[in-house]
């Protein structure tokens, strides 16, 4: 992300700040500076949006750190004046993962806003049950002050988190629960529509208000709503398209009598990297091109093909997805895997086949969303 800087590393995290944040700075100091009339005012009113943001940051933490613990990878978190972004590289698979990830972030804010309530209510001052005085608390700038305006932060944030609209932690936790039932792409399609029709809702009612504040983030929850559909679409195609529909169903074979320099001459005339040998329609093993590269190096002679290949064979059937695929060549440390319908032998796929099929749906998904983006400019 443009104009952001790096201010912590936890776990692995990058926690940035984006340059707009301090704008929020500046805004605590110039509503406690106009509050109290005071420059310690001012300092204090920093001093709670620093706070905030810490909060607002072991939120994201929460987020990230159960997706690490689920075998998601997080890259950064980065901090904006509406709140955190965590960059969680991909949706989690599984609708329990997900539910688990997005509880995880309003759930650090109760256990703070539980700490609170323990602190504050300690202090003789301060009785939690009187509204009135509360009020008066959350306008003194002085650590009673401080506590009583934290604990309302967090309580706001759970709260605010946990309106059921996607993209917000609510809708996240809304979507995982639809999509336990009626399957990852319905379930996403309910999802962004209540998130939109909340976030229309919102916004109306900030314009009514006057709170400016909330049609901002009326907009972006709009916008983020329609986007989760688009990642979602491309999602889709990962895992309902069968690896039996996705293999190269033209690819060169060898046969037993094969020699090496025959691959040699395939590898220079086509762009295809692993052969199948075959006896027949019966796999044996599979030559990858560094098989043939290795046997170059290391032989003198034209040495057969069913020398060189590798025998041990990672086999899937054809009606598993592309994800169920990429996951388990992954688990077994392997490249290749041979497509089997029943007992038999199609063709073979790879690590690198699955990664391109990624590749390209990742690109068309940005080209709908820069569409998209496009269209909210005009
Ligand atoms: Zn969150």
């Amino acid at each position: 992300m443009r104009w952001s800087f790096r201010i912590a590393v936890v776990d692995g995290i990058a926690i940035k700040i984006h340059i707009t944040f301090f704008l929020v700075l500046i805004l605590g100091a110039i509503e406690w500076g106009s509050l109290t009339g005071t420059a310690l005012g001012a300092l204090f009113g920093v001093v709670l949006m620093i706070l905030l943001f810490v909060c607002v940051t072991l939120h994201e933490l929460g987020h990230s750190i159960v997706a690490k613990h689920f075998g998601i990878p997080v890259r950064e978190i980065i901090l904006f004046p509406l709140g955190g972004v965590s960059n969680i590289t991909k949706n989690p698979d599984k609708p329990l993962h997900e539910l688990f990830i997005s509880i995880a972030g309003p759930l650090v804010n109760v256990l703070i806003a539980a700490v609170l309530v323990l602190v504050v209510g300690r202090i003789d001052r301060v009785n939690l049950l009187d509204g009135h005085g509360l009020l008066q608390q959350l306008q003194s700038p002085d650590l009673q002050g401080m506590l009583v305006w934290l604990l309302a932060a967090n309580v706001t944030l759970v709260a605010f988190n946990m309106i059921p609209a996607y993209p917000l932690d609510g809708g996240r936790v809304f979507h995982a629960i639809l999509a336990m039932f009626l399957g990852y792409r319905r379930a996403t399609r309910i999802a962004s529509v209540v998130g939109e029709l909340l976030a229309i809702v919102l916004g109306i009612y900030g314009l009514i208000a006057g709170n400016f504040i909330l049609v901002l983030i009326a907009v972006f929850v709009f916008f983020g709503a329609s986007q989760e559909t688009a990642t979602a679409d491309s999602k889709t195609v990962l895992t309902t398209l069968r690896v039996g529909d996705a293999y190269n169903k033209n690819a060169l074979t060898l046969a037993v009598g094969d020699r090496a320099s025959k691959v040699v001459d395939y590898l220079l005339t086509s762009y295809q990297p692993d052969f199948a040998v075959l006896q027949g329609s019966n796999l044996l093993g599979i030559v990858r091109r560094s098989d043939v590269l290795h046997a170059l190096a290391s032989s003198q002679i034209d040495l057969f093909v069913t020398e060189i290949m590798e025998r041990q064979i990672t086999k899937v059937d054809a009606s598993k997805t592309l994800q169920e695929v990429s996951d388990y060549l992954h688990a077994q440390n392997a490249q290749v895997a041979a497509v089997y319908n029943g007992p038999m032998f199609l063709g073979l796929t790879s690590l690198e086949d699955i990664n391109e099929a990624f590749a390209i749906l990742a690109f068309q998904q940005r080209q709908q969303q820069a569409r998209q983006q496009r269209q909210s400019h005009a």
